[in-house]
């Protein structure tokens, strides 16, 4: 069973985000971080930052886009929001 992150949307965690969990993605620490803030509060942080890959132990998965995982999430980013995460038309795939 693979777990959602809240907060980037990663569909990867092994556990789920509560607990002492740690996102490897936007590294949002679960019971910690998100006592101080909502999840879309810490999902806009991360944004601002760049929505850049957290971990240095765990590796991004192969042709990660940050913008993919939002949008899964169901996320309408501001187009200086899409600024900040690079170029995203050239990575999306739509599969409907
Ligand atoms: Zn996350």
């Amino acid at each position: 069973m693979k777990y959602t992150c809240t907060v980037c949307g990663f569909p990867e965690l092994a556990l789920p985000p509560e607990r002492d969990m740690i996102c490897p993605c936007c590294g949002t620490h679960f019971a910690y971080h998100d006592s101080y803030y909502s999840h879309s509060e810490l999902r806009e942080q991360w944004i601002e930052r760049g929505a850049k890959w957290h971990s240095k132990r765990t590796a991004a998965p192969p042709h990660w886009s940050a913008y993919q995982q939002l949008i899964r999430l169901g996320i309408v980013l501001t187009p200086e929001e899409e600024k900040l995460l690079g170029n995203p038309a050239t990575v999306i795939t739509y599969t409907a």
